[in-house]
């Protein structure tokens, strides 16, 4: 690039497009023949990174076939599954674009809107943000649950404003990326979310996600409650606080039913019932409290023993590390 600046020749921009592939034989055909098909409206050069995040269908081996036939293909191929998240880490840190997009292997993220991304890029702008105008695969309760997550998260964090409806569909320009490479390497993390709060000149697209062009979803309800936990642990420390104010609400009930019983010692509220439904709230209280000191002893502990967000255990098409070409 510099070398393109120093000499007044015109380089041509590459756009890096990111896809996360767990276990996608049934889409990803799907995917590479839209993508042939959708290349030549590309105005930049492009490389297409595919992180195979240990998938145990044939994934890699249709991965081997496109890299084969194009070399503008490269494929990342994870030791185990380390999630989706852990997927696009690896192609961010591998891309060597000067604009990087982040999208599923499963067709729910058009991709026409690379064209409109790479105009955003050539407006300045350095990080997009794709917002789903509506999601034709997701159920009411997926759309609702994930509409309150945002508006919690929004709520409980005094460190940015999330974009509601923002997906694992951005764009970032390599200068971000580097930003992301270097200082966000948290075990525990919220992708999107650090997208959304580095700053820099940001703007947001829409989208209409499509419904998935085969296979199944991969986020059980389960998991979606452990990444939401995740999330606001990761992005606020206001639960920790709560156990204070629980303490202040219940001294101050403790209170009132002393100053009570002093003023009406001779009919004192008596019983059995009482006492035992007050220990028991006073005590469920005490242990959530208690949980939710617990889920943030897990991250710290989890950044403590530091271990890799992802283990590579073979690239392919990439110059320098090649190890099968
Ligand atoms: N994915 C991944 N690792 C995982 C789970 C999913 O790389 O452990 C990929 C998956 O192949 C897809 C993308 O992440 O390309 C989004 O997953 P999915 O479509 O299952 O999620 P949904 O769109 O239902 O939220
Ligand atoms: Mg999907």
């Amino acid at each position: 690039m510099l070398m393109c600046n120093l000499i007044g020749v015109f380089c041509m921009k590459k756009i890096s497009i990111v896809v996360s592939v767990y276990n996608e034989e049934e889409v990803l055909p799907k995917f590479y023949n839209a993508f042939e098909e959708f290349k030549k409206n590309i105005s930049w050069d492009y490389e297409l990174v595919f992180v195979n995040d240990g998938s145990v269908d044939n994934s890699i081996n249709l991965l081997r076939g496109f890299a084969k036939k194009d070399d503008k293909v490269k494929v990342i191929d994870f030791s185990r599954n380390f999630g989706h998240e852990a997927a696009m880490i690896a192609g961010i840190d591998n891309a060597s674009g000067d604009g990087i997009v982040c999208m599923d292997a499963d067709l729910q993220h058009p991709l026409e809107s690379v064209v409109d991304i790479i105009n955003k890029f050539e407006e300045g702008y350095e990080v997009i943000s794709m917002v789903r105008v509506s999601n034709e695969s997701a159920g009411l309760i997926k759309n609702i649950t994930s509409k309150a997550f945002y508006k919690i998260v929004n709520l409980l964090s005094d460190q940015a404003a999330f974009e509601e409806n923002a997906s694992d569909f951005f764009a970032i320009n390599n200068k971000v990326a580097d930003v992301l490479r270097d200082n966000y390497r948290e075990k525990i993390r919220f992708l999107r979310g650090y997208v959304q709060s580095v700053g820099y000149n940001k703007t947001t697209l829409s989208y209409v996600a499509a419904k998935r062009a085969g296979g199944k979803s991969h986020y059980s309800i389960k998991k979606l409650f452990k990444f939401s936990v995740s999330t606001i642990v990761s992005f606020s420390d206001f639960p920790l606080k709560l156990g204070i104010y629980a303490g202040l609400l219940s001294a101050l009930a403790g209170l009132a039913v002393l100053v009570y019983t002093l003023f009406t010692y001779h009919d004192a509220p008596s019983g059995y019932a009482t006492i035992v439904i007050l220990i028991c709230f006073l005590f469920s209280v005490m242990f959530v409290i208690i949980g939710i000191i617990g889920e943030y002893i897990a991250v710290l502990f989890a950044e403590l023993k530091d271990r890799p967000i992802y283990i590579v255990s073979k690239k392919i098409n990439f110059d320098n590390e090649n190890i099968e070409k």
